[in-house]
């Protein structure tokens, strides 16, 4: 990847590393922000609470985003909500159509394609890292279908695209809409994430470690990006937090 100039952020290219997230966690006080590091292969990618995500050079793209916002961990209220919706935004002008799973998840066909991890770390002077990784299936091989035990999607005519300017594609809309999004917060997102909802008005579980936490059917997201959901009980707000959504 030679060619991205990069929306007024610092890009690094490493050929291999374990977790780009991780990368950048460990570097985030010494960085000139807002850096950006993609990996051409990542050994140890990382999903939510010790998950894995797995990924091949040749048919994902991985890479992590470093953003400073002002303010405390509440300024970051619905980031991963948001950033589902500069990538859809971004893949649907590339031709792939997309819907989102809440929390964090990119759908295509119903089966995951991309995967957003938010990790965050305070800063000394004052206000917010976040570090954002994004790991994108371009094939799904079914070889690492079997691995993962669950169906999973590719999106192959983006494999056939240009790396670089897939990358400066999705950085272009990462970049405008991170601005925005230290300006106005979840509420600027909001409508667009409930307009992509894969699951809206069908009934789903909230899982917690596995055990039904709730039940009913999915209405969409506030403007905090919590899901709201018709129980029998009535309308329930769900935090984010290590829960699961699965469709019943
Ligand atoms: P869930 O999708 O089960 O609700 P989650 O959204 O919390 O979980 P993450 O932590 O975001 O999941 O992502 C890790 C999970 O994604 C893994 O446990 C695995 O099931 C799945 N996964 C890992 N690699 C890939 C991949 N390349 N494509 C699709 N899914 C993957």
């Amino acid at each position: 990847i030679a060619a991205l100039s990069g929306a007024g952020v610092a890009v690094e290219v490493v050929a291999q590393t374990g977790s780009t997230n991780a990368d950048l966690l460990g570097r985030a006080a010494s960085l000139p922000a807002p850096v950006l590091l993609v990996a051409e292969h990542q050994t140890a990618g990382r999903g939510r609470a010790g998950r894995s995500w797995l990924s091949s050079s040749e048919n994902s793209l991985t890479f992590s985003l470093v953003w400073k916002f002002d303010g405390g961990p509440q300024a970051l209220l619905g980031l991963p909500l948001a950033v589902g919706v500069m990538l859809g935004d971004a893949l649907d002008r590339l031709g792939v159509q997309v819907r989102l799973k809440w929390p964090n998840d990119v759908l295509k066909d119903g089966d995951k394609l991309a995967g957003i991890l938010i990790e965050t770390q305070s800063a000394p002077g004052g206000g917010v890292w976040a570090v954002i990784g994004i790991g994108l299936n371009l094939i799904m091989p079914d070889e690492v279908e079997a691995q993962l035990g669950r169906s999973a999607a590719g999106a192959p005519w983006l494999a056939r695209m240009e790396r670089d300017v897939l990358m400066a594609a999705l950085l272009d809309a990462l970049a405008a809409g991170l601005r925005q999004f230290a300006q106005h917060g979840f509420g600027a997102f909001c409508v667009r994430w409930n307009l992509r909802h894969a699951w809206q008005g069908e009934t789903v579980v909230i899982l917690d470690n596995g055990a039904v936490l709730h039940e009913g059917r999915a209405a969409g997201v506030d403007d905090t990006g919590r899901l709201l959901l018709d129980t029998e009980q009535g309308r329930i707000t769900v935090m984010a937090g290590d829960v699961s959504l699965r469709v019943k």
